[in-house]
């Protein structure tokens, strides 16, 4: 028997930092959605007792530093399941993008054992559990819009933004969120307006949702890679209306409206960008 299950990229649409705690995280206040973009997931039972995780990516591990291993690992100790599970990962995701990927990948693995092992667990339980490996993994249980707080593990539901176009636009570089957040400087940012992104985005109005987009990593990514700050000044050239770079980078997205314009500013970025999407946005499950 194998079970499969879908991990969708997310993108933030806003994304502030508010202050650093005492523990020295960052306090965060971010608006998340989710694109028709995804890795597949297969999942089956395995004879003997331990975890196998394989993946068809090089830049993602096979072993237990893969947090799809974690995943499985800790619904195994928790609730002491005797059996093994195989785990093949096909990345669609790009990796170290900002694209929430592995995080995403862990989640659908909490939803996909939930089935598999019969642990009856609601989506809040996953979430919290999920929250361990991850600030982002509760997220990625629900894959739907939400207002992240605290390091992004506290979560308010949000409808989904109005339907829209997504080009995702990555330069050939990896960038690891652990290395941006030390380097920002909090003297030195202009704070995104979340609560008028949560109006738009309650109000389905596309226009000021596109105002609204903005990310204080920017400040931080877009000066260290430069190739990155180019793709955004060329997806705003090419009239993108929301452009913006999605977590730690280095993945920038423009939301487009009509499919004509989005196939346009598409086939423009593919000459000269690394890698160029064309998805939509979902937002909702
Ligand atoms: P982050 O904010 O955690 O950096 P990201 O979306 O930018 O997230 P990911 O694609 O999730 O980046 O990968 C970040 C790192 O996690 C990579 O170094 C990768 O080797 C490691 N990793 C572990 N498990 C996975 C997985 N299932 N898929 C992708 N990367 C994984």
């Amino acid at each position: 028997m194998v079970l499969l299950e879908k991990a969708l990229a997310k993108i933030t649409l806003s994304l502030d930092v508010l202050h650093k705690r005492e523990d020295g995280f960052h306090e965060v206040e971010m608006i998340m959605t989710t694109v028709d973009l995804a890795d597949r997931i297969e999942l089956y039972p395995l004879k003997q007792k331990r975890i196998e995780v394989t993946a068809d990516n090089q830049y993602v591990p096979n072993d237990e530093r893969n947090l799809a291993y974690k995943a499985a690992d800790l619904l195994k100790r928790t609730y002491q399941i005797d059996t093994g599970v195989g785990i093949n990962i096909q990345k669609h995701i790009p990796v170290s993008a900002g694209l929430g990927g592995g995080s995403s990948d862990a989640a659908a693995v909490l939803r996909a054992l939930n089935r598999l092992w019969a642990l009856d667990l609601n989506k809040e339980e996953l979430a919290a559990l999920g929250a361990s490996i991850g600030s982002d993994v509760p997220f990625c249980v629900y894959s739907t819009t939400a207002l992240a707080k605290g390091r992004g593990e506290k979560l308010s539901m949000l409808p989904a933004p109005p339907p829209c176009w997504v080009i995702l636009a990555k330069p050939n570089i990896g960038v690891s969120t652990r290395t941006i957040f030390p380097q920002l400087n909090l003297a030195n940012i202009v704070h995104p307006n979340t609560r008028d992104v949560v109006k738009a985005i309650k109000k389905k109005d596309f226009p000021s949702l596109s105002r609204q987009v903005g990310n204080v990593l920017e400040t931080v990514t877009l000066n260290q890679y430069p190739e990155a700050k180019r793709i955004k000044e060329k997806m705003i050239q090419y009239g993108a209306s929301g452009v913006s770079m999605s977590g730690s980078g280095p993945t920038i997205f423009g939301l487009v409206e009509h499919r004509s314009k989005a196939h346009r500013i598409y086939n423009g970025l593919r000459g000269f960008c690394h890698e160029v999407k064309l998805v939509r946005l979902l937002g909702h499950e």
